[in-house]
């Protein structure tokens, strides 16, 4: 039988970019006893809930709040603001983009890959410059929404939105503007209105600390109005009942009681840290881990430096090896998770999460546990990594 609290002595190191090690503050809330969620304390605790997730999001507009994973809001940023055969321009990141437009194509959409082809394109950004000169040439206006996703977890890379909203703007296109977040919010900074985004996808279990199982829509005005006139199906995803219900606390299904608590408490423990200095330890972690890979004399998957992922990083394995086999070794031997390459990837690279409840000596004992694996496996490094990565944390 499988037995998921057989537990080797010490912790478990959860390094993968998402389910995130949950805090025992934020478990221990979790673990609070389930109450009436049409009763007079769960909508106190809704309303308190749908204000500081506006925070979270930089936003002054609703946040509809799903009980989901990511792909659930994917969709239902899709159903609320498109209509049957409506074109929608999507750029390939990665494997989480790929993934978008497949569930795009899947719900009856005409969809538009456009990116740096082949697996090289899984190393850069979005190219903002491709999007404004694909939208010039739409002169029709066929194309109803632009589709990126920001932190593109699948390979370290974190695109520019705002240089995509400017695009937009620039090619005086009316397109909404889509963006999956899912793993950037909470983490990466992240500004719905000042960007313009119209649609903000997240999900509970990146950057935000918590079980997955809760899955976010921001929105603008313009995609409201959108959604009044959208004609793909839509019911359980639909904002219009769940918007109304929100007013007071609210939600029209029983939302996730628990994990609500825990939604709560987490943004209690990212706003008292402050959302700038979360973006900062993120950046100083996501620096130290490079600085390791570099020491290893490895490479980075991401290949354009302003946009390298303060979330994870993205590590090529040398030629001949197998980056699930090492993977395997290391979780086996140090009890360490690390994440698999995913698709066009898939073997030629590992991905070491830095997200969340991470702090410098958590990140250091998985680049120590990387490092032995590595020897282990009979990789030849270049030199310590986890000597590279404590000489950026002592700065
Ligand atoms: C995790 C993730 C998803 C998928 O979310 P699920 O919760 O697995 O449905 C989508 N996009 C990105 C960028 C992600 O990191």
């Amino acid at each position: 039988m499988l037995k998921l609290d057989s537990h080797s002595a010490g912790r478990h190191f959860l390094h993968i970019p998402g389910p995130s090690p949950v805090p025992a503050r934020v478990l221990r809330a979790i673990s609070y006893q389930t109450i009436d969620h049409r009763g007079p304390e769960f909508g106190q605790l809704g309303l308190a809930i749908l204000e500081n997730i506006k925070k979270i999001f930089k936003t002054k507009s609703p946040v509809i709040i799903y009980p989901s994973s990511g792909t659930g809001a994917w969709e239902g940023a899709l159903v609320n603001t498109l209509s049957p055969g409506d074109l929608v321009l999507m750029y390939e990141t990665g494997q989480f983009a790929t993934l978008w437009k497949k569930l795009a194509d899947r719900l009856g959409l005409k969809t538009e890959f456009i990116g740096k082809p082949g697996a090289e394109g899984w190393r850069y950004g979005v190219d903002a410059a491709k999007i404004e000169e694909r939208l010039k040439a739409d002169t029709a206006h066929e194309i109803k929404a632009v589709c990126v996703v920001h932190n593109e977890t699948s390979t370290g890379v974190t695109s520019n939105i705002k240089a995509v909203r400017q695009a937009m703007d620039a090619a005086k296109h009316p397109a909404l503007l889509l963006v999956d977040t899912i793993s950037g919010l909470g983490s990466a900074d992240y500004c719905h209105d000042d960007w313009g985004v119209d649609v903000t996808i997240s999900g509970s279990q990146k950057g935000l600390m918590l079980p997955p199982g809760i899955g976010f829509n921001a929105l603008s005005t313009k995609a409201i109005e959108a959604s009044k006139t959208a004609k793909l199906p839509k019911a359980f995803w639909a904002w219009d009942e769940i918007l109304e219900s929100n007013k007071t606390g609210y939600w029209p299904t029983t939302p996730s009681t628990n994990l609500m608590y825990g939604l709560h408490e987490a943004m209690e423990m990212i706003l008292a840290e402050g959302l700038d200095h979360v973006f900062a330890r993120h950046q100083r972690l996501a620096k130290a881990c490079r600085a390791a890979v570099e020491a290893w004399g490895l490479e980075i998957q991401c290949q354009d430096p302003a946009v390298y992922s303060p979330v994870l990083t993205g590590v090529v394995t040398p030629d001949g090896v197998d980056a699930d086999q090492l993977r395997k070794l290391i979780l086996e031997r140090y009890n360490l998770s690390l994440g698999t390459g995913l698709g066009k990837v898939k073997g030629r690279m590992f991905r070491i999460g830095h997200l969340g409840d991470c702090n410098e000596l958590s990140l250091l004992a998985a680049l120590s546990g990387c490092e032995m694996g590595m020897k282990a496996f009979g990789i030849k490094l270049k030199g310590s990594g986890v000597v590279a990565a404590q000489e950026v944390l002592q700065d």
